[in-house]
């Protein structure tokens, strides 16, 4: 089947008042998890890679190619991302590098830098992107709890502001935009609590689709929500890593001499592919 950018599945989303649900990649397991999920739903949805994920995995090539390849032997069209994109090395082998062929967009992460420096980083970047073809999402007010980051989204005053949403997406030019509304990386539960009249307020404010990242710890009837008042990407990893870890903890204290990791792997991938199937039928 063939790749689409992360902008058509988005702006199909967007005409259907829905959401387009990325995931995030972190081994093949993942990526197989999430693109047997959408062959069993018959639903589109992003694939992505995270410049973290990249780290892990030491060259950003192969892993991106796996996923790549996956998403080309599936039966329903799937898009290619790359998020939280810092690194210039990175930016220059997304937008005309090793990169370029195996994607259909980025996210540009300057979103911890203050505003002046991350509107001038983020505009170079699009730039740069939207001459390569590429979609390119921008991040503005921070989303906190990434590895090493000291602040978070529920520090009060870290929101996304609508007034400068505007600015920021006319200035840059940016395909989508992530927003600070109560979300935070990583959590271990769903109980962020997000701000729907901000959301709603932002919506209005820009012309651009905007992307929730950080949705694992969102209780499910706040992200149906969310899709209800304008999220139109909705961005999760630790949920597959929660439901993985778990099926992995299950399997290994069921059966501590177990040496295969095909064992305990298989339910794993199980775990993960439900919890896509779920996230699917919430947003989508
Ligand atoms: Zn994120």
């Amino acid at each position: 089947m063939t790749i689409v950018s992360a902008g058509d599945l988005v702006a199909q989303a967007h005409a259907r008042g829905r959401a387009v649900a990325a995931l995030n990649v972190i081994t093949l397991e993942h990526a197989e998890a999430i693109v047997t999920a959408a062959a069993k739903s018959g639903r589109s949805l992003v694939l992505q890679l995270s410049e973290n994920a990249i780290r892990y995995h030491r060259s950003a090539t192969p892993i991106t190619r796996a996923v790549h390849s996956l998403a080309e032997e599936s039966p329903v069209p799937l898009a290619v991302h790359l998020d939280h994109l810092t690194d210039d090395d990175l930016v220059a082998a997304a937008v005309d590098g090793p990169l370029r062929p195996l994607i259909g967009s980025v996210m540009y992460d300057a979103g911890s830098l203050p505003y002046a420096e991350n509107l001038a980083h983020t505009r170079e970047v699009v730039s740069a992107g939207h001459r390569a073809g590429l979609w390119v999402e921008g991040e503005l007010g921070y989303v906190g709890g990434k590895a090493g980051a000291a602040t978070s989204a529920h520090v009060a005053g870290v929101r996304t502001d609508p007034r400068e949403a505007a600015d920021f997406v006319a200035q840059t030019g940016v395909d989508a935009l992530a927003v600070a509304v109560g979300t935070s990386h990583a959590m271990a539960t769903q109980t962020a609590r997000l701000d729907h009249d901000l959301i709603v307020e932002i919506a209005t404010a820009v012309p651009v689709p905007l992307v929730l990242h950080g949705s694992s710890g969102v209780p499910d009837a706040e992200l149906s929500r969310a899709v209800d008042a304008g999220i139109r990407k909705v961005n999760v990893g630790t949920a597959l890593n929660r439901s993985m870890t778990r099926a992995m903890r299950a399997f290994l204290a069921d059966d501590p001499d177990v040496t295969d990791p095909r064992r305990y792997l298989a339910p794993a991938r199980d775990a993960m592919c439900d919890a896509v199937l779920h996230l699917l039928d919430l947003v989508g």
